[in-house]
């Protein structure tokens, strides 16, 4: 048989294929070929069934995925097919609206408000409030703003004008809420989450351009279903209302966006909604070696709520997964580059064949900077590499000007934060540079005097580079750069943005330069480092040649495989996140085991997680392995590095006692029991004052309870054997009861996760 698009599936892909009527789910682990099902199945659809693509929807969560799935359905019938409905959900909606918005008197050019826009329009709303980011931080009020939207009617606000009350309508969230609707309804203006919303809200009150779409979606196909959200979720399944095909690809393991609203439920209950699903199960792999696979298998095994399930594979056995422990980051990343260059040479790969995964973007700075040491070519994915973020080009053009006193440095940052000195004040001070040959700074210093350029903020900006050129005399280079932050303004300006990822990212500069003076044993030349810098910021232009490492956050890597991944940074509070830890507790226990399990399921040949020793200047922690190396029998990969025996011993009780903290840790809803008080149910979680509140049913009161009160444990009847669907169905069930992901331990406010991609942050957003 010689047929592209059916030989090369197993059995059950085949039955997924050709299933191609009513409602069908697919249930499957990493690597087991679920997409290729799915894109088979549509390049099926198409070219036996002779349905025309533009009748099959096909959505996934990222826009990188979405391109991968176009891909391969091209690689199987070929270009000459419309496959713009392989999109993601954000995709379909703006496809949708730019067609069918006018229904709701809104223009077919309407603005789509990315990260950085959402925060334009908060800063204005910041200001117009007079609020700062010690009441409030952009990314709490952006998750506030996200979860109203996902639960409240505000669209009678936006579209007719009904009055509405957001949730606490009197706290600062809701006040700044409001403005920023009314901002973006003077603007015509929607945000992600509006896309989804709009679109459903059309779709819901115009059964005209219901049915129109409802008719012309013949299949709906949705892959990574696991993470799709109630909205989201809606969407799919009343556009499938006429047909009634709708086809569900997912693996609940691998849900990583619990955190903002995605329900796995909507995959593992589809046969309770619609009696008729037919479910196929895959449990082949084929992607990774047996060694690969044995460590997620393993990892995955250590979650609580999940139905078990390994994977198996005929793959070659292959190499053995490797940990490498480095004394410090700067090993850790080197040994990575070293061995980066050993593939290359024994294994016949190219750069390309290569990814380095990591758990927050601003892990990527130790790898970059190891990466340009070495000469290696790498990409960064969805995100901005460390030394352009802008906070970071602040911070480094005011050490130039110090030092070298140049115009661009002068011209960043003569007004920023602003000190009124606007065009004119400019356009005067070029002209009597240009005539009198002299830098701007300079010509600043001889003309202060001038009529149009003697004003009070000239005069403070030469007094201040002068202060810091004296200061620059006498500190380091790290504290120069704290000095710099505070004398500028501008450490006051990155906290009133409420841009809390700028703060993140200079402590991390700063804890680079710290290194560098302990590697030093001295003072860094601030010149000498300047020009170390600036190789790794024009680095980037170098676009045109593909063959490059890649460097990706877990969550950008979900649905894609590479033949070699390093999992850098392997470190308790990084991975798993101490930041999730302290907001979701047990939840996000689970969650970050999940994104260790999809970072190791991407790797196909060989797999690599290393770690470094050290001080952590974010957490203000020691380093040590993260608590997930422990959870791996350790003849299922080799060691490479000296990890001392009281490093490891030392790690290994710091991950003992987490794991029991995991253990006793628990969420709202809970039931608990107490040595003296017997069974409770915890009420609430107190991240701030660490206890729990916690209503005993047999005194009838509540009570703080310390987290660390290590007599409170599970009550029996809450501890339940998971082993089945069923089993797991009523587990779900049972959570209904749990804390919302958007919400924090007090249930008032969101946290401080970001709920966008923005240039600085760790998820990706799905875009179109
Ligand atoms: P993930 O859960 O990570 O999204 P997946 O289940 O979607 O994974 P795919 O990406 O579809 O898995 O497939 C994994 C790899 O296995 C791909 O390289 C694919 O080409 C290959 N593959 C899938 N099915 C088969 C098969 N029947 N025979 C050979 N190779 C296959
Ligand atoms: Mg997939």
């Amino acid at each position: 048989m010689n047929d592209p698009i059916l030989e090369n599936l197993n059995e059950s892909q085949l039955q997924a294929v050709r299933t191609t009527e009513g409602y069908v789910r697919v249930i499957a682990g990493a690597g087991s070929g679920k997409t290729k099902a799915l894109t088979s199945r549509f390049a099926y659809i198409v070219d036996r069934l002779g349905i025309n693509s533009s009748n099959i929807l096909c959505v996934t969560f990222t826009n990188k995925a979405a391109q991968e799935m176009k891909r391969r359905v091209k690689a199987l019938i070929g270009d000459l097919f419309d496959v713009s409905f392989i999109t993601t959900y954000h995709g379909f909606c703006v496809r949708f609206l730019r067609e069918e918005i006018n229904k709701i008197h809104y223009p077919k050019n309407f603005i789509i408000l990315d990260a950085e826009d959402q925060k334009t329009i908060l800063r204005e709303v910041f200001t117009e409030l007079d609020i700062n980011s010690k009441n409030l931080t952009f990314k709490q009020v952006l998750r506030f703003i996200s979860k109203q939207k996902s639960t409240s009617d505000y669209l009678g606000y936006m579209l007719e004008n009904k009055s509405f009350e957001p949730d606490e309508k009197d706290s600062l969230s809701s006040r700044v809420y409001q403005k920023y609707l009314d901002k973006q309804k003077r603007n015509y203006a929607l945000d992600f989450d509006d896309l989804i919303h709009f679109t459903a809200f059309i779709l819901d009150s115009n059964p005209d351009v219901l049915l129109k779409w409802q008719e012309m979606l013949h299949y709906i196909q949705v892959d990574e279903a696991q993470d799709s959200s109630d909205s989201q979720f809606h969407l799919v399944e009343i556009l499938s209302r006429v047909h009634q095909n709708l086809f569900l690809v997912g693996d609940p393991d691998q849900t990583i966006y619990e955190w903002r609203g995605a329900k796995p439920e909507y995959l593992v209950e589809f046969d309770r909604m619609f009696p008729d699903t037919k479910t196929i199960i895959m449990n082949q792999n084929y992607r990774s070696t047996p060694n690969i696979l044995k460590v997620g298998n393993h990892i995955i095994k250590n979650n609580k709520i999940r139905v078990d399930k390994d994977m198996v594979t005929d793959n070659p056995e292959g190499v053995e997964v490797v940990h490498f422990h480095g004394k410090n980051d700067y090993e850790e990343t080197v040994w990575v580059a070293s061995e980066i260059k050993e593939i290359l040479k024994t294994e016949n790969a190219a750069f390309s064949d290569i990814t380095i995964l990591y758990r927050s973007n601003h892990l990527s700075r130790n790898i970059e900077q190891a990466l340009i040491k070495e000469n290696i070519p790498y990409a960064i994915f969805g995100g901005v590499r460390f030394f352009e973020r802008k906070e970071i080009k602040d911070v480094l053009s005011f050490l130039r000007l110090i030092v070298q006193g140049d115009n661009f440095s002068f011209l960043r940052l003569h007004n920023h934060p602003s000190r009124g000195l606007g065009k004119k004040f400019m356009e005067r001070l070029s002209l009597l540079a240009g005539e009198q040959n002299l830098p701007l700074l300079q010509a600043l210093q001889h003309n202060i005097e001038d009529k149009e350029l003697g004003k009070k903020g000239a005069a403070d900006f030469l007094a201040l580079v002068a202060a810091l050129k004296t200061d620059a005399e006498t500190n380091s280079i790290s504290d120069l750069v704290k000095i710099i932050l505070d004398k500028s303004g501008l450490s006051e300006l990155y906290r009133k943005d409420g841009d809390e990822d700028r703060l993140e990212n200079i402590k991390e500069l700063v804890s680079s330069m710290l290194l560098l003076e302990k590697e030093n044993n001295g003072p860094v030349n601030i010149a000498e480092y300047l020009q170390e810098i600036a190789l790794y910021t024009d680095l980037d232009k170098d676009t045109e040649n593909q063959d490059k490492v890649r460097l990706m956050t877990i969550h950008i890597s979900k649905g894609l495989e590479f033949p070699y991944v390093f999992l850098c940074g392997f470190t308790e509070g990084v991975l798993p996140s101490a930041l999730s830890i302290k907001e979701r507790r047990k939840r996000a226990i689970e969650e970050e085991r999940r994104l260790m399990y999809v970072a190791v399921t991407r790797a196909e040949k060989r797999f690599y997680m290393t770690d470094s020793e050290g001080f952590n200047f974010t957490t203000g922690l020691n380093k040590y392995p993260s608590r997930f190396l422990f959870e791996i029998k350790e003849e299922f990969y080799v060691r490479k590095g000296k990890l001392s025996a009281e490093i490891l011993q030392a790690a290994q009780s710091s991950a003992a006692a987490s794991k029991s903290s995991e253990d006793t840790s628990f969420s709202e809803g809970d039931l608990v029991q107490h040595p003296v008080w017997n069974k409770g149910k915890v009420l609430s979680v107190d991240s701030e004052k660490n206890q729990y509140i916690v209503h005993f049913f047999e005194m009838g009161k509540e009570k703080p309870i310390d987290f660390a009160f290590r007599f409170l444990t599970s009550a029996p009847d809450a501890q339940e054997e998971i082993s089945s669907p069923a089993d797991l169905l009523q587990l779900h069930e049972n959570l209904k009861n749990a804390p919302d992901p958007f919400e924090d331990e007090t249930g008032k406010t969101a946290i401080n996760q970001n709920i966008f991609n923005d240039k600085n942050t760790d998820e990706e957003q799905p875009k179109w």
